[in-house]
């Protein structure tokens, strides 16, 4: 089968021909219908050096995944060849405390896992290819009736990011609150479907792109502003001058953590996502009393649940653009460039088409 693979670090990806993968006791092969293209993998191709990560390349790039069962390995009961399926993408030991309270995210024994801190597509091999193999059957959620591949393979990461994100800060988004998103791409867009779906904050949007702005908009965002000079003025005048309660930046450029700072609240949440290597200075008096700066990371098999039920029930869609495995190096080439619209997700099944 053919695979887009990393081949090492500081590299572009390949496209090469590798077989196809027998699952053995416990694992399920998995056709791939769709493989969403994130900006995480543009870091891994150009900002990480050997050893930041602790696990290495070569392997198939795609950390976003959705298909159908295609084979089962001995042992695994509960799911049927054909069947579609989002893959949770953080593979833990599963045994672990934090494993077991759902944060294979943050499994405490990566000795004990298949890769670890990784996944597929995040030091084994990911669903840029034809088939993927997933080590153990609790990383495969049934999709609900209403979405397919295409439609449920972003909201596997692009959606629930966010969606873990605004949870952690829900008890902060009542009536009388203001949630501000830096960066509406593949993140952003879904970051505002979800606060708009899971909250009653008011939505501001952080974008230079006029496409992202519109986006936003379309999603639910109450305000869409450029940045630069004028930014924190219109968030703050837009807040009544009180800040915002939530600042999700998707971005993470010293730029845009100063902007997260500017324009927020006393008692909210800087929530950083975003992997662009800024930093934020903290001290006492830099940022509005007890507001809390933290990073989030992925989000939780129970989450994807519902990201896929809010997905199917038509309350989180994602913006797609489509290419097929054999355009794949393209699609990253786009999101390097900003001129992706929404996700750029990869469909290995157009490659066969008539
Ligand atoms: P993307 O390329 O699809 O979107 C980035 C958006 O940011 C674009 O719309 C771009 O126009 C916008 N942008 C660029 N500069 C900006 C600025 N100065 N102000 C406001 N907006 C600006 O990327 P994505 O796939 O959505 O990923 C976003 C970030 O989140 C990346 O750094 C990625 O690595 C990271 N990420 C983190 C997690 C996590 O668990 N923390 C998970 C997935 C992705
Ligand atoms: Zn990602
Ligand atoms: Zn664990």
């Amino acid at each position: 089968m053919w695979a887009l693979r990393l081949p090492s670090w500081k590299s572009e990806p390949e496209l090469v021909e590798v077989p196809v993968p027998v699952p053995g006791p416990g694992e399920v092969l998995v056709q791939v219908g769709a493989a969403g293209a994130c900006h995480s993998d543009l870091h891994l191709m150009h900002d990480f050096e050997a050893g930041a990560l602790p696990w290495e390349p070569p392997f198939t790039l795609g950390h976003e995944n959705a298909g159908w069962v295609h084979t089962l390995g001995e042992g695994v009961r509960g799911l049927e060849p054909g069947q579609p399926v989002a893959v949770v993408g953080a593979w833990g030991c599963g045994q672990c405390q934090r494993c077991l309270g759902g944060y294979e995210t943050l499994c405490a024994r990566p000795d004990l896992a298949p890769v670890p801190g990784g996944g597929g597509g995040l030091g084994m091999d990911g669903g840029m290819a034809e088939y993927l193999l997933v080590p153990a059957a609790r990383h495969l959620v049934p999709l609900p009736d209403g979405l397919d591949p295409v439609s449920a393979a972003p909201l596997t990461d692009a959606a629930l990011t966010p969606y873990h994100a605004v949870r952690r800060s829900q008890h902060k988004l009542g009536p009388v609150s203001t949630a501000v998103v830096i960066g509406v791409g593949g993140l952003g867009h879904l970051a505002v479907q979800v606060l708009k779906a899971t909250t009653a904050a008011r939505i501001v949007a952080v974008d230079p792109r006029e496409s992202s702005r519109d986006s936003a908009l379309r999603g639910g965002a109450d305000l869409a502003v450029a940045p630069g000079p004028d930014a924190v003025q219109e968030i703050r005048d837009f807040t009544g001058g009180l800040g915002a309660d939530l600042v999700l930046d998707h971005v993470g450029s010293d730029d845009t953590l100063a902007l997260a700072a500017a324009v927020s609240r006393s008692l909210g949440d800087l929530t950083l996502v975003g992997i662009g290597g800024g930093t934020l200075p903290v001290s006492f008096f830099s940022l509005p009393y007890e507001t809390s700066v933290q990073t989030t990371y992925w989000g939780n098999r129970h989450e994807l649940v519902e990201v896929l039920d809010l997905g199917a029930r038509g309350l989180l869609t994602a913006e797609t653009t489509l290419y097929t495995l054999h355009d794949a190096a393209q699609a990253y080439l786009d999101l390097t460039h900003g001129t992706v619209t929404g996700r750029a997700v990869v469909v290995p099944t157009d490659d066969y088409r008539a």
